[in-house]
């Protein structure tokens, strides 16, 4: 194991009560996580360093980089964690080469911000896929060419952005060079291809929502305190106008409560704004809110390891198809709004758009293509706003951290790819504020399911003998718990009704749910229908089938009472049927 990965694990052994059992050639760590009425009960005794408000990518960075610095913080999320943007994204850990195209246009007036963000983005992208192997992979993405002039300014391109990422690197995860590809090897990734060559460059894909809860767990297990379903309703000041805490509302407990802390930080993403209003009502509005939809496809009409980029669609934008969990998602759109909602819905123009796009690039039947799409689904971007933006597309994706005259730091923007950069910056903006001399830690941290030299092949083996499973469920279990795949396991395999499926097809089973009601906080059936498991962004009809079911273990596993399970089945249900086609 080298340095790193012995600092992580041995900063998570020493500071929580942990047992190694071995299993088979494997080692097996049983990881002691606290329930969502521990980590309240915490909050109610405990006066904060930190308290982040957002629990989606970029307070769950923040977290993290509280943890590592070894101060005291609390994440308060007032839906699902992940319920806003952070699931909801096109899973690419990318630099960006879209801005890099940017950087070198004529007409282009921000070239410097374009090659940062790029620069910045493509250094942390290494950094991502090194901290957590297990949730995410390399992605070779194919740009289809059509002449000799586009296959040369694609290579060039591809190379240039190359060698940035060569030039920043500081160590972490390696990519692979670009390269061109032909007709036939095309051919052999996307059968309804037209072109004749193309180039092959390469970035990181993930799985966004189980990231998110990834981070949570290394956060919870150094110490850290999170819950879900606590609304920040106000903040709390003293007589020198600085803010002392936060005014919270449990919408599971219905109870309001006062949490202590010496500085908030408003990691609210699209709802940013809300925050800096209740801290000072005479603020401008900084947040753009820039809707995105994908659609979710079966692999068919993909490739399972490549993806495709469509640079410039009949309307100039551009377009990705990604392999996600065995199926193909396609995205993502641009459409303003006036103001950021909890669950909006894809446009009927978005969704003729995407399809249409599609269809024309491969020239297929957009009739067929249509009854086959399996899923719709759409996201928030939090832009922050600069005056001279004419256009979304010209609104910085830069991050910006504030910290207002009351000791509100606001973290606004960015992408999921930074979200550690934006973590550890806005912890810097802490430490200025409450004087703490913490520093950064040098080592990338890694998350707890992650073992360097983690060798997939063997442990995907040890764990298929060890409990009876076939390859394919083994591999989900551990590609989307890493270390922790064991405890879940073992949840599954304690008594028999635990190991029955969900649906035919996919691997989920009564003794996982269980396990995410009891650790990961998931409190009703949409946080495990769409954030625990994803088989919202994977099959709407899916969710149809075993809705009751998830619905029924909830009830028995957290005690609902028959008036409130009755409440809640009409709710939930609305909300799930809003997704039907
Ligand atoms: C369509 C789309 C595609 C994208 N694709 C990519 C991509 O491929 N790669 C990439 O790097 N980035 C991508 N992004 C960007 C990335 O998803 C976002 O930058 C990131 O998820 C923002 O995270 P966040 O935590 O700031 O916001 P959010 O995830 O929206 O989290 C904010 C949270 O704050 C909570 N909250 C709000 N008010 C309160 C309150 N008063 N009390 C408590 N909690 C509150 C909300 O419920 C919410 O969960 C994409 C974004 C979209 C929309």
């Amino acid at each position: 194991m080298n340095r790193v990965a012995f600092v992580a694990v041995a900063s998570i052994l020493t500071q929580r009560k942990v047992q190694l059992q071995s299993a088979g050639d494997s080692r097996h760590i049983h990881y002691q996580l606290k329930s969502r009425e521990q980590h309240l009960a915490d909050a109610l005794s405990k006066e904060y360093d930190v308290i982040i408000v957002g629990g989606g990518a970029t307070g769950a960075g923040v977290s993290l980089a509280c943890a590592n610095r070894g101060l005291k913080s609390i994440v308060l999320e007032s839906q699902d964690y992940a319920s806003g943007a952070s699931s909801k994204s096109t899973k690419l850990v990318h630099g960006g080469v879209r801005y890099m195209q940017q950087v070198f246009q004529l007409s282009e007036k921000n070239r410097m911000e374009k090659w940062q963000l790029v620069a910045e983005a493509l250094k942390e992208r290494s950094n991502f896929l090194s901290m957590c192997s297990y949730l995410t992979q390399d992605f070779p993405t194919l740009i289809p060419c059509t002449n000799l002039f586009d296959l040369g300014y694609y290579y060039f391109g591809s190379l240039i952005y190359h060698c940035v990422y060569l030039y920043y690197q500081t160590g972490g995860h390696t990519f692979k060079p670009p390269r061109i590809v032909g007709k036939d090897e095309i051919q052999q990734h996307f059968k309804f291809a037209k072109c004749n060559y193309g180039v092959i460059y390469y970035d990181g894909q993930f799985n966004d929502a189980r990231m998110v809860q990834e981070l949570l767990v290394t956060s919870s297990l150094k110490g850290q305190n999170m819950a879900n379903y606590v609304e920040v309703k106000s903040l709390l000041k003293n007589q020198e106008n600085k803010i002392v805490g936060v005014q919270a509302y449990d919408k599971i407990g219905q109870k309001q409560f006062q949490i202590k802390g010496k500085c908030v930080v408003n990691a609210t993403g699209g709802w940013a704004d809300n925050l800096r209003l209740m801290d000072d009502p005479n603020v401008s509005k900084r947040i753009v809110s820039v809707a995105g939809s994908h659609l979710t496809m079966p692999q068919k009409y993909g490739s399972s390891y490549w993806g495709y980029l469509i640079p410039k669609t009949n309307d100039g934008r551009v377009l990705y198809m990604v392999p996600w969990l065995g199926n193909m998602i396609m995205g993502t759109t641009e459409r303003k709004l006036d103001n950021t909602i909890n669950d909006p819905t894809v446009s009927n123009e978005e969704y003729m758009w995407l399809l249409k796009s599609f269809c024309d690039e491969f020239a297929i039947d957009a009739n067929e293509v249509a009854k086959d799409v399996k899923s719709k689904w759409c996201g928030v971007r939090p832009l922050v706003y600069q005056n001279n933006a004419l256009s979304t597309k010209e609104v910085s994706r830069t991050h910006e951290i504030e910290v207002s005259k009351s000791g509100l730091i606001s973290v606004m923007g960015g992408k999921w790819t930074i979200f550690r950069l934006m973590g550890e910056q806005t912890v810097d903006k802490v430490q200025e504020l409450i004087g703490n001399n913490y520093k950064r830690i040098e080592n990338l941290p890694k998350l707890v399911g992650d073992w360097t030299q983690f060798d997939n092949k063997k442990e995907i083996q040890v764990m298929m003998n060890k409990f009876d499973l076939p390859q394919s469920y083994a591999a989900y279990f551990l590609t989307t718990y890493g270390d922790r795949a064991y405890d879940v396991l073992k949840l599954v395999h304690e008594k028999p009704e635990n190991k029955e499926c969900l649906h035919p097809q996919f691997p989920h089973t009564i003794g996982e749910i269980l396990y995410q009601i009891r650790y990961e906080q998931a409190r009703k059936p949409e946080d495990i229908l769409f954030r625990r498991t994803r088989l919202g962004f994977l099959d709407q009809n899916a969710i149809f089938n075993v809705y009751e079911k998830v619905f029924q273990i909830m009830a028995k596993e957290l005690k609902w009472p028959e008036k409130f399970q009755k409440e809640f089945l009409k709710e939930n249900f609305e909300y799930i049927r809003k997704l039907e086609f």
